[in-house]
């Protein structure tokens, strides 16, 4: 069971307001932000930082994402519910609990051996159920496809062709593309070989690792 305070509401709701004050507009991606609990991914000593717009380190080297991230990038996607969403990079599963609070079927698949055992775990533990993969995102998951939409949660050096693949004509992929920092890349599919591209402003993620780079 979640403790979910006043206070705990409290906050979220000056967040919802200062991602407002950033330029999110979509009532269902404000809703959900204010209804999920951030603050369990946080140990109680630092329960003040869980509703801040600060990305924060969760262990074995990652970082849950920026709300504001997490918000923008959410927001890009045009969720219906019921959506099938691919995501890649599960973290902590911040983003993961956001899609589902949105209605979406969620697919999301973590590389980290560590943080997909603790989180293929905690999400059901506390009521957020989507299908956990461990595995390597660059292949996506093509047992599963295709997806209506496709969310990138790590900074990739390159769009990966299986993932365009797996998403289905009119879906909508949301991608973080470049080296130190990211230009947020919306690509819509026109066609099964016509998609169209647009830009948005720059981001920081920490790296979408291709497998040679894993060190196992
Ligand atoms: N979505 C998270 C943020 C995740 S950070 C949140 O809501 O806070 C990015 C994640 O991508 C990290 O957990 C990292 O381990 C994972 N990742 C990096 N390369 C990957 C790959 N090739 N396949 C799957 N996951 C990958």
């Amino acid at each position: 069971m979640v403790t979910d305070t006043y206070r705990h509401k409290g906050l979220r709701k000056k967040l919802v307001e200062l991602l407002k004050e950033k330029g999110i507009k979509n009532a269902d991606v404000l809703n959900a932000i204010g209804n999920v609990p951030r603050h369990v991914f946080f140990d109680e000593t630092f329960i003040g930082k869980a509703y801040e717009d600060i990305a924060f380190p969760i262990g074995a080297g990652q970082t849950i994402s920026r709300p504001h991230t997490v918000a923008f990038q959410t927001e890009l996607l045009k969720l219906k519910r019921d959506e099938k969403v691919l995501e890649i990079g599960t973290g902590c599963g911040y983003q993961t609990m956001v899609l589902i609070e949105m209605g979406a079927k969620v697919y999301t698949i973590e590389r980290q051996k560590e943080l997909y055992d603790r989180t293929h775990k905690f999400l059901p533990g506390i009521g957020y159920n989507a299908k956990f993969i461990y595995g390597d995102g660059y292949k996506g998951l093509p047992l599963f496809a295709p997806f209506d939409k496709i969310i990138i949660t790590a900074g990739a050096p390159f769009i990966p062709n299986d993932l365009l693949s797996q998403l289905k004509v009119g879906g909508l992929m949301v991608i973080p593309i470049g080296d130190k920092v990211q230009t947020m890349t919306l690509l819509e599919k026109k066609s099964l070989k016509h998609f169209e591209k647009t830009e948005f402003g720059e981001f920081k993620f920490v790296p979408l690792l291709e497998r040679k780079e894993w060190g196992e």
